[in-house]
């Protein structure tokens, strides 16, 4: 039996679950439980918060889970990844008010930044060369600069529609992030036997929708 952690709810969660069953995986699901059993392949579900999930596996509390790249590499564990899965496709950009000037990444040089991602974005300026102070918060990131938080705000952008609301202009793209399977390092060869059919079952998945 192996053990996978999926987001309880969210973005990833209808995507994660409908993988699973396209994977031909049946299984019970109801919105009180916290996990589950397949019940015709040796798998249990777990249900949590997507930020837990790179942890869990890490600490092998799960074998595997379904987490977004940008998750994965903010919480500093890329090389958990096994597996892209296509889905839940984002970016994490740079935006700033609609009205101010910009050129260039250098024109960020001292702002006050604030993002939930202050490790990928550290990274991203530092190999820009530039220097700012980033603001870590949790959530509503697009609504720093009008309460005068924030010069500029490095968030998770798809459509673009959310900026604009807020009348900010996305300036830079900072990471590509979609949906990947992540596994605890060094499986038992049994889990690992499991963990290589699954795999093979989502390739197919994969193929069959292009
Ligand atoms: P939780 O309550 O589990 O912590 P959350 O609010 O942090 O959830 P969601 O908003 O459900 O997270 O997003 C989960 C993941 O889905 C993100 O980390 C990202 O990988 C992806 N994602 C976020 N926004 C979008 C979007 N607009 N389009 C596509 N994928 C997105
Ligand atoms: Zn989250």
């Amino acid at each position: 039996m192996i053990r996978l952690a999926i987001q309880k709810s969210g973005r990833l969660s209808e995507d994660s679950l409908n993988l699973i069953r396209e994977c031909g995986i049946s299984f019970v699901s109801s919105t009180y439980k916290l996990k589950t059993e397949a019940t015709n392949f040796p798998l249990e579900i777990l249900f949590l918060r997507d930020d837990d999930i790179p942890g869990y596996v890490q600490d092998g509390v799960a074998d595997l889970g379904i987490v977004g790249q940008n998750v994965l590499v903010e919480a500093g564990h890329p090389e958990l990844e096994v597996e892209a899965l296509g889905f839940s496709k984002c970016r994490l950009s740079l935006a700033i008010p609609r009205g101010a000037n910009y050129t260039s990444v250098a024109d960020l040089q001292g702002l006050n930044i604030a993002t939930s991602y202050p490790e990928i974005l550290g990274r991203y300026l530092a190999g820009e060369g530039v220097q700012a102070q980033l603001h870590t918060i949790s959530g509503s990131v697009e609504i720093a600069p009008s309460i005068g938080l924030a010069d500029a705000i490095c968030d998770i952008v798809s459509s673009g529609s959310t900026l604009l609301g807020n009348g900010l202009r996305e300036v830079e793209t900072v990471f590509r992030s979609e949906a990947v399977l992540i596994a605890t390092q060094n499986l038992s060869a049994e889990k690992q036997e499991i963990l290589d059919q699954l795999r093979f079952r989502m390739q197919a998945v994969r193929r069959a929708r292009r």
